[in-house]
Protein backbone atom coordinates (compact mmCIF):
# COMPACT_ATOMS: atom_id res chain seq x y z
CA UNK A 1 0.00 0.00 0.00
CA UNK A 2 1.36 3.26 -0.74
CA UNK A 3 1.64 5.45 2.53
CA UNK A 4 0.58 8.89 2.54
CA UNK A 5 2.49 11.16 4.30
CA UNK A 6 0.37 14.65 5.16
CA UNK A 7 2.18 17.27 6.39
CA UNK A 8 0.68 21.12 7.50
CA UNK A 9 2.50 24.43 6.81
CA UNK A 10 1.12 27.01 9.26
CA UNK A 11 1.22 30.12 7.42
CA UNK A 12 0.48 33.94 9.38
CA UNK A 13 -0.38 37.16 8.19
CA UNK A 14 2.43 39.93 8.67
CA UNK A 15 0.42 41.02 11.82
CA UNK A 16 1.01 37.91 13.50
CA UNK A 17 4.21 37.37 13.14
CA UNK A 18 6.99 38.41 15.54
CA UNK A 19 8.08 41.96 14.89
CA UNK A 20 11.31 40.21 14.08
CA UNK A 21 10.19 38.40 11.39
CA UNK A 22 7.51 40.87 10.39
CA UNK A 23 10.98 43.21 9.64
CA UNK A 24 12.17 40.12 8.25
CA UNK A 25 9.32 40.17 5.72
CA UNK A 26 9.24 43.59 4.73
CA UNK A 27 12.38 44.10 3.99
CA UNK A 28 12.80 41.04 1.68
CA UNK A 29 9.14 42.36 -0.21
CA UNK A 30 10.39 46.27 -0.42
CA UNK A 31 13.83 44.85 -1.34
CA UNK A 32 12.04 42.89 -4.56
CA UNK A 33 9.48 46.11 -4.75
CA UNK A 34 12.48 48.33 -5.44
CA UNK A 35 14.14 45.62 -8.02
CA UNK A 36 12.34 42.96 -9.99
CA UNK A 37 8.67 43.75 -9.30
CA UNK A 38 9.84 47.57 -10.17
CA UNK A 39 7.13 47.93 -13.09
CA UNK A 40 5.88 50.72 -15.69
CA UNK A 41 3.43 51.63 -13.09
CA UNK A 42 6.02 52.77 -10.83
CA UNK A 43 7.67 54.50 -13.77
CA UNK A 44 3.97 56.50 -14.66
CA UNK A 45 4.13 56.99 -10.77
CA UNK A 46 7.21 58.46 -10.89
CA UNK A 47 6.57 61.08 -14.11
CA UNK A 48 3.01 61.86 -12.72
CA UNK A 49 4.38 62.62 -9.46
CA UNK A 50 7.18 65.43 -11.70
CA UNK A 51 4.47 66.33 -13.73
CA UNK A 52 2.22 67.66 -10.30
CA UNK A 53 5.38 69.43 -8.91
CA UNK A 54 6.34 71.22 -11.70
CA UNK A 55 1.88 71.80 -12.50
CA UNK A 56 2.30 73.20 -8.55
CA UNK A 57 5.25 75.76 -8.87
CA UNK A 58 3.50 76.64 -12.35
CA UNK A 59 0.45 77.16 -11.23
CA UNK A 60 -0.85 75.22 -14.06
CA UNK A 61 -4.94 75.86 -13.56
CA UNK A 62 -6.09 72.43 -12.10
CA UNK A 63 -3.08 71.52 -10.19
CA UNK A 64 -5.24 72.89 -7.21
CA UNK A 65 -8.69 70.67 -7.80
CA UNK A 66 -6.83 67.34 -9.06
CA UNK A 67 -4.77 64.84 -7.11
CA UNK A 68 -0.91 63.81 -8.30
CA UNK A 69 -2.87 60.53 -10.01
CA UNK A 70 -5.37 62.42 -11.92
CA UNK A 71 -4.39 65.16 -13.26
CA UNK A 72 -4.68 65.85 -16.69
CA UNK A 73 -1.56 67.47 -17.39
CA UNK A 74 0.07 70.79 -18.00
CA UNK A 75 -0.99 71.51 -21.57
CA UNK A 76 1.48 71.83 -24.05
CA UNK A 77 4.19 70.45 -21.61
CA UNK A 78 5.12 66.88 -21.53
CA UNK A 79 7.77 65.19 -18.91
CA UNK A 80 10.15 63.27 -21.61
CA UNK A 81 12.63 61.70 -18.87
CA UNK A 82 14.54 61.92 -15.72
CA UNK A 83 17.69 60.26 -14.29
CA UNK A 84 16.95 59.96 -10.45
CA UNK A 85 20.01 58.67 -9.75
CA UNK A 86 23.68 59.77 -10.36
CA UNK A 87 22.34 61.43 -13.55
CA UNK A 88 20.29 64.14 -11.09
CA UNK A 89 17.95 65.60 -14.46
CA UNK A 90 14.26 65.83 -15.55
CA UNK A 91 13.68 66.49 -19.13
CA UNK A 92 11.18 68.20 -20.08
CA UNK A 93 9.61 69.57 -23.36
CA UNK A 94 7.23 72.12 -24.39
CA UNK A 95 6.12 75.66 -23.92
CA UNK A 96 5.55 77.39 -20.80
CA UNK A 97 3.31 80.84 -20.95
CA UNK A 98 0.71 82.76 -18.92
CA UNK A 99 -1.76 80.61 -19.24
CA UNK A 100 -0.35 76.83 -18.25
CA UNK A 101 2.19 78.51 -16.39
CA UNK A 102 0.52 81.69 -14.16
CA UNK A 103 3.38 81.17 -11.66
CA UNK A 104 6.00 82.11 -12.63
CA UNK A 105 7.43 85.51 -12.58
CA UNK A 106 5.92 86.97 -15.77
CA UNK A 107 7.25 90.43 -16.53
CA UNK A 108 5.81 92.55 -20.39
CA UNK A 109 8.16 91.59 -22.25
CA UNK A 110 8.46 88.00 -21.56
CA UNK A 111 6.48 86.16 -24.73
CA UNK A 112 6.73 82.56 -23.73
CA UNK A 113 9.46 79.87 -22.21
CA UNK A 114 10.76 77.64 -24.73
CA UNK A 115 11.89 73.77 -23.05
CA UNK A 116 13.38 71.07 -24.76
CA UNK A 117 14.61 67.93 -23.55
CA UNK A 118 18.46 67.46 -24.03
CA UNK A 119 20.72 64.31 -22.75
CA UNK A 120 21.44 65.21 -19.28
CA UNK A 121 18.49 68.06 -18.75
CA UNK A 122 16.10 70.64 -20.09
CA UNK A 123 17.39 73.45 -21.78
CA UNK A 124 15.28 76.82 -21.50
CA UNK A 125 15.04 79.77 -23.84
CA UNK A 126 13.18 82.74 -22.81
CA UNK A 127 11.49 84.19 -25.59
CA UNK A 128 10.84 87.69 -25.96
CA UNK A 129 7.17 88.68 -27.05
CA UNK A 130 6.53 91.05 -29.53
CA UNK A 131 7.29 94.89 -28.85
CA UNK A 132 4.83 97.86 -29.65
CA UNK A 133 3.72 98.20 -33.09
CA UNK A 134 5.71 101.57 -34.85
CA UNK A 135 3.06 104.47 -35.38
CA UNK A 136 5.49 106.59 -37.14
CA UNK A 137 4.06 108.06 -40.80
CA UNK A 138 7.50 106.67 -42.89
CA UNK A 139 6.48 103.27 -41.12
CA UNK A 140 9.69 102.24 -39.55
CA UNK A 141 11.76 102.69 -43.14
CA UNK A 142 13.91 105.23 -41.78
CA UNK A 143 16.54 104.67 -39.61
CA UNK A 144 15.35 106.20 -35.92
CA UNK A 145 11.78 106.07 -34.68
CA UNK A 146 9.57 109.59 -34.56
CA UNK A 147 9.87 110.71 -30.64
CA UNK A 148 6.04 109.84 -29.74
CA UNK A 149 6.60 106.15 -31.55
CA UNK A 150 6.27 103.31 -28.69
CA UNK A 151 9.06 101.42 -30.33
CA UNK A 152 11.75 103.96 -29.81
CA UNK A 153 11.70 103.81 -26.33
CA UNK A 154 10.91 99.77 -26.24
CA UNK A 155 13.64 97.78 -24.42
CA UNK A 156 12.55 94.52 -24.36
CA UNK A 157 13.95 91.49 -21.67
CA UNK A 158 16.83 92.65 -19.70
CA UNK A 159 19.08 90.13 -19.31
CA UNK A 160 18.45 90.29 -14.88
CA UNK A 161 14.63 89.24 -16.13
CA UNK A 162 16.15 86.55 -18.73
CA UNK A 163 18.07 85.23 -15.66
CA UNK A 164 14.95 85.62 -13.08
CA UNK A 165 12.44 83.24 -15.42
CA UNK A 166 15.18 80.93 -15.98
CA UNK A 167 16.14 80.61 -13.02
CA UNK A 168 12.35 80.44 -12.03
CA UNK A 169 12.02 77.02 -14.56
CA UNK A 170 15.06 75.49 -13.32
CA UNK A 171 14.04 75.37 -9.32
CA UNK A 172 10.90 74.41 -10.30
CA UNK A 173 12.46 71.49 -12.03
CA UNK A 174 15.04 70.45 -9.83
CA UNK A 175 11.68 70.71 -7.00
CA UNK A 176 10.30 68.23 -9.38
CA UNK A 177 13.26 66.02 -9.33
CA UNK A 178 13.59 65.79 -5.79
CA UNK A 179 9.32 65.27 -5.67
CA UNK A 180 10.13 62.34 -8.23
CA UNK A 181 13.21 60.78 -6.05
CA UNK A 182 10.71 61.38 -2.80
CA UNK A 183 8.37 59.42 -4.35
CA UNK A 184 10.76 56.50 -5.95
CA UNK A 185 12.33 56.10 -2.37
CA UNK A 186 8.64 55.87 -0.97
CA UNK A 187 7.94 52.73 -3.46
CA UNK A 188 11.42 51.14 -1.91
CA UNK A 189 10.14 51.98 1.17
CA UNK A 190 9.47 49.32 4.91
CA UNK A 191 6.00 51.37 4.83
CA UNK A 192 5.19 50.94 0.76
CA UNK A 193 5.85 47.28 1.30
CA UNK A 194 3.86 47.02 4.19
CA UNK A 195 1.05 48.66 2.40
CA UNK A 196 1.83 46.43 -0.59
CA UNK A 197 1.38 43.22 1.61
CA UNK A 198 -1.66 44.22 2.96
CA UNK A 199 -3.22 45.08 -0.29
CA UNK A 200 -2.08 41.69 -1.60
CA UNK A 201 -3.03 39.57 0.92
CA UNK A 202 0.45 37.89 1.73
CA UNK A 203 1.11 34.78 4.02
CA UNK A 204 4.06 33.91 5.39
CA UNK A 205 5.84 31.35 7.23
CA UNK A 206 6.72 31.84 11.12
CA UNK A 207 10.16 33.55 10.25
CA UNK A 208 8.71 35.50 7.57
CA UNK A 209 9.59 33.90 4.38
CA UNK A 210 6.88 34.61 1.90
CA UNK A 211 4.51 31.61 1.77
CA UNK A 212 4.64 30.02 -1.91
CA UNK A 213 2.62 27.50 -1.05
CA UNK A 214 3.43 23.64 -0.43
CA UNK A 215 6.21 21.92 -3.00
CA UNK A 216 4.41 18.82 -4.11
CA UNK A 217 0.74 20.30 -3.74
CA UNK A 218 -2.31 18.49 -4.63
CA UNK A 219 -3.18 19.06 -8.80
CA UNK A 220 -6.76 20.22 -7.99
CA UNK A 221 -5.05 23.28 -6.25
CA UNK A 222 -4.90 25.76 -8.79
CA UNK A 223 -1.53 26.62 -9.83
CA UNK A 224 0.31 29.99 -11.45
CA UNK A 225 2.46 30.20 -14.44
CA UNK A 226 3.56 32.99 -15.85
CA UNK A 227 5.01 32.68 -19.80
CA UNK A 228 7.39 35.44 -21.10
CA UNK A 229 6.79 34.27 -25.29
CA UNK A 230 9.86 36.59 -27.85
CA UNK A 231 7.97 37.09 -30.79
CA UNK A 232 10.60 38.33 -33.89
CA UNK A 233 7.73 39.88 -36.21
CA UNK A 234 9.08 41.04 -39.92
CA UNK A 235 7.20 43.10 -42.10
CA UNK A 236 7.93 46.03 -44.35
CA UNK A 237 6.51 48.65 -41.87
CA UNK A 238 7.00 48.45 -37.97
CA UNK A 239 4.50 46.69 -36.04
CA UNK A 240 2.41 48.29 -34.02
CA UNK A 241 -0.13 46.06 -32.67
CA UNK A 242 -0.67 45.07 -29.01
CA UNK A 243 -0.62 41.09 -27.91
CA UNK A 244 -4.38 40.22 -29.40
CA UNK A 245 -3.15 41.81 -33.00
CA UNK A 246 0.30 39.70 -33.13
CA UNK A 247 -1.96 36.52 -34.10
CA UNK A 248 -3.51 37.76 -37.09
CA UNK A 249 -0.75 40.09 -38.39
CA UNK A 250 1.10 36.71 -38.62
CA UNK A 251 -1.52 34.67 -40.09
CA UNK A 252 -3.63 36.55 -42.29
CA UNK A 253 -1.58 40.27 -41.87
CA UNK A 254 1.43 41.53 -43.56
CA UNK A 255 3.85 40.13 -41.45
CA UNK A 256 6.04 37.35 -41.25
CA UNK A 257 6.44 35.63 -37.14
CA UNK A 258 8.63 33.34 -35.18
CA UNK A 259 9.38 32.92 -31.69
CA UNK A 260 12.50 33.12 -30.31
CA UNK A 261 11.92 32.47 -26.87
CA UNK A 262 9.62 30.70 -24.41
CA UNK A 263 10.50 30.88 -20.68
CA UNK A 264 7.80 29.83 -17.94
CA UNK A 265 7.99 30.26 -14.49
CA UNK A 266 5.80 29.23 -11.53
CA UNK A 267 4.44 32.09 -9.28
CA UNK A 268 2.65 32.01 -6.39
CA UNK A 269 -1.03 33.46 -6.05
CA UNK A 270 0.11 37.16 -4.59
CA UNK A 271 2.32 37.53 -7.55
CA UNK A 272 -0.14 36.06 -10.21
CA UNK A 273 -2.67 38.56 -8.59
CA UNK A 274 -0.32 41.34 -8.73
CA UNK A 275 0.54 40.72 -12.36
CA UNK A 276 -2.66 40.16 -13.43
CA UNK A 277 -3.68 43.40 -12.30
CA UNK A 278 -0.51 45.39 -13.58
CA UNK A 279 -2.37 43.68 -17.16
CA UNK A 280 -5.30 45.31 -16.10
CA UNK A 281 -7.09 42.18 -15.37
CA UNK A 282 -8.88 41.08 -12.27
CA UNK A 283 -6.92 38.34 -10.11
CA UNK A 284 -10.17 36.57 -10.03
CA UNK A 285 -9.88 35.89 -13.95
CA UNK A 286 -7.19 32.97 -13.08
CA UNK A 287 -8.48 32.54 -9.46
CA UNK A 288 -5.68 34.78 -8.11
CA UNK A 289 -7.95 36.32 -5.50
ZN1 LIG B 1 8.32 104.06 -35.29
Amino acid sequence: MPKVITTTVTVYQLAELTTEAQARAVEAIAEKLASVWWDDHDNEAIGETIRYSLAGTFKTPGHDTYGCGDFPGIPNVTVVGWDLDRGQYVQVKGTLDRTNAPGLPWVDPAGSIILTDGRNGTEVEIIEADGPDCTCDHGGWESTHDAGCPERSYVGLTDAEIENLAEAVTDAIHAAWIAGRQEAEYKSSAEYAREWIESNEMEFLEDGTAYAGPAGRPSTETQYFRTVVVVEILGNTPFAGDAADIGPAITEGDYSGAVLSHTTTEVDRPSMAALLTMHGSEPGFLQAD
